[in-house]
This record gives structure tokens, C-alpha cells and sequence, in this order.
């Protein structure tokens, strides 16, 4: 068996595929019942009512953005914080500033790395709409 500390709650559980111990996994799920009740009857909400009215957190119901179990599609004045400056977005995981500041530092890195990396053969444009791919596909 698989031991691990629980990134939520921070007890020692038995790894499964959520990642949290069970106990979490229940209070997730409640969580995110309370988001699924509420947005049925408030289309219209926008995150941080939703986050006052359950009183579960922006990140927690980033998380249920991102994973697919809050859909935006129900939700049209749903939005969440950008990862890196808090600015509300609708895709993606950083805003259109934070994407090309990320852009651009991912070309000065590469250039930076200059001697060392001379068996990479990517071009600094490659590695940053690598970056930025990665957001996309989830
Ligand atoms: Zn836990
Ligand atoms: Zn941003």
C-alpha cells in the first residue's frame, strides 16, 4: 500500500487516484454539490458569489473549472483567476498579459541557457508555445 500525506488536510492516507485522503474526497464532493445546487438556480453567478453564497473557496471551485465538473457552458458569467495576476479569465490557465510575459521570458531563459543547452536544437519561439500547448490541451 501506497502511503502518502494528504495535500488538503494533510493526514496520512492510502494513494488513490484523486490524490486526497477520503475524507477530503467526501468534503470535495460536497463541496461541489453545494457549487452544482446553487448554479442550477443562479445561471447567471459569477465566481466570487458563488464562493460567498457556498462558502467554498475560488481555488477549490477553479479546481471544479478545470476538471471539467463545473461547466462554463451552464455558467456564462463564470470566470476564474489567472493563475499567475488573479485577473478573471474564461480558458486557459493565465490571462493574455501573463501568456505573453510568459512568452517572452521563456525566450530569454533559452537564451540565457545559451552554452549549456547546445543539443537543443528548439528555437526559443518552440519551447514558449510549448508552454503554452500545455495550457490549452486540458
Ligand atoms: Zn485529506
Ligand atoms: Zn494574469
Amino acid at each position: 500500500m501506497n502511503l502518502d500525506n494528504c495535500p488538503r488536510c494533510g493526514k496520512l492516507f492510502a494513494k488513490n487516484f484523486r490524490d486526497v485522503c477520503p475524507v477530503c474526497i467526501r468534503d470535495i464532493d460536497k463541496e461541489y454539490q453545494l457549487c452544482a445546487d446553487y448554479l442550477r438556480e443562479h445561471k447567471g453567478a459569477i465566481i466570487s458569489e458563488l464562493s460567498d453564497q457556498t462558502g467554498v473557496s475560488i481555488k477549490q471551485i477553479t479546481k471544479f473549472i478545470r476538471e471539467g465538473r463545473i461547466s462554463m457552458v451552464n455558467a456564462p458569467n463564470m470566470s476564474y483567476p489567472c493563475e499567475s495576476c488573479g485577473t478573471l479569465i474564461r480558458e486557459n490557465h493565465l490571462c493574455d498579459s501573463c501568456r505573453s510575459r510568459l512568452v517572452k521570458d521563456a525566450r530569454r531563459m533559452t537564451q540565457n541557457e545559451g552554452k549549456n543547452t547546445e543539443s537543443d536544437k528548439l528555437k526559443p519561439t518552440d519551447v514558449a508555445y510549448r508552454g503554452l500547448n500545455q495550457y490549452k490541451d486540458r
